[in-house]
């Protein structure tokens, strides 16, 4: 095991964005901060800010480090495990070198096996989530795994997590979840306030920070600066004749510049970003004032939906929603490689549009940069039949 306190080997190599990251998080940790890494929406964070642990997102989103990671992985996985294993295996993140833990789920099953591995290098305690929200036990799997999770942290950090901290750190997170909406809704605006690639640059880079609060100030000046310094003085940064695009599927930050970016040039706007990280997910608050604030926490998180469970009807009765409340006119289902469960689940995302009588296509793509070309194309002729 790495010590946390000492720079990777290779440190001198880096160039100064990554160096001065580092220092950063080196620095937090000196100071006596305490961080986890986490790799999923379930992860309920409010347990671990409760024993006032930083949670930061370590999901890859970079090709850089996919080579790294095929040194251990199979190649035909998902890019998403791949980068997130190779920036573990080669030291590249500071977040992941100096994280006392990661947080990790059993979804799907290349990261769950992906787990297995990564615990060589970092701890790793896993979260057994359970297949399907439905079973009349799932509620209490879950709440089980949650429990398990605050009494590791407890053990681990040597912090008392109590009922009244947990309230205080679902207050924080409700709020957090409050500003995020309000973002995600300033895109239903025609044109929409931000273009998409900026709103999901801004709200990626407002994760990096070691308090809730201090993320919570970031997105507050992030809103109010896209509304009343820019949008309400006349500012259109997306033309009034951009043709509205609900981008659906996996997570697709590490494909921001071959899709969304291309959407933006080929004149199409992404107003509804639907994937775990959007409006469905950060719409579902949490009772301050429930009974018991564990089980409330497990079970909001418990109700996120995603491919990984089965069933999983509830992103098609959000997607019928956002479709009208943003103004829909085109959906793209984003599929990283080898992601089974988003495959499979686009023909069911495909059946609703049409339905629905929206025009739908789906991407399968990676990190890597070879169909660059090729994803351009299909995106400009699907914005030129919309
Ligand atoms: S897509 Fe599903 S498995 Fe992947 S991070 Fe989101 S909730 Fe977790
Ligand atoms: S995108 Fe799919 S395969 Fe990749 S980590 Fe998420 S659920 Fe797993």
């Amino acid at each position: 095991m790495t010590d946390v306190r000492d720079l990777p080997q290779n440190f001198e190599e880096y160039q100064e964005a990554r160096k001065s990251g580092f220092m950063r998080v080196k620095e937090y940790c000196e100071n006596g901060g305490h961080l986890v890494g986490y790799l999923c929406a379930y992860t309920p964070l409010e347990i671990i800010e409760a024993g006032g642990i930083s949670a930061v997102g370590l999901c890859g989103t970079s090709n850089e480090t996919v080579a790294d990671a095929e040194q251990v992985l199979p190649q035909n996985l998902c890019p998403l495990i791949k980068s997130t294993f190779g920036f573990a295996y080669s030291d590249k993140c500071p977040y992941t070198y100096f994280a006392e833990m990661i947080i990790g789920e059993t979804t799907c099953d290349g990261k769950k096996k992906m787990f297995e591995l990564l615990n060589d290098i970092k701890e790793t305690h896993v979260l057994q989530l359970p297949q399907s929200q439905k079973r009349s036990y799932a509620g209490d799997i879950w709440y089980e795994e949650c429990k398990l999770l605050k009494e590791k942290l407890e053990e681990k950090f040597h912090v008392e997590i109590t009922d009244e901290k947990l309230r205080e750190a679902v207050k924080m997170r409700n709020k957090i979840r409050e500003v995020e909406l309000e973002l995600a809704n300033l895109q239903q605006a025609v044109p929409p306030v931000m273009k998409s690639t900026q709103a999901a640059m801004a709200m990626q880079q407002s994760t990096f920070v070691f308090s809730p609060s201090e993320q919570l100030a970031n997105l507050r000046k992030l809103v109010d600066d896209a509304k009343d310094n820019y949008y309400n003085k006349g500012e259109r940064p997306v033309s009034e004749k951009a043709k509205r695009i609900l981008m659906t599927g996996c997570p697709s930050f590490g494909v921001l510049n071959k899709v969304s970016k291309t959407i933006e040039e080929n004149g199409g706007t992404i107003v509804c970003p639907d994937d775990c990280s959007g409006e469905r997910t950060r719409a579902m608050m949490i009772d301050e004032n429930a009974p018991d604030i564990l089980r409330a926490i497990s079970d909001r998180y418990l109700q996120i939906s995603c491919s990984v469970m089965s069933d999983n009807d509830a992103r098609l009765t959000h997607l019928e929603e956002m479709v009208e409340k943003y103004k829909v006119e085109g959906v793209v289902d984003v599929v990283l490689h080898a992601c089974h469960t988003f495959n499979i689940e686009g023909e069911r995302v495909r059946r609703k549009c049409a339905e629905l009588g929206i025009p739908y296509m789906k991407l399968v793509t990676d990190y890597a940069p070879s169909d660059s070309g090729q994803i351009a194309t299909r995106i400009s002729a699907f914005i030129e039949m919309l």
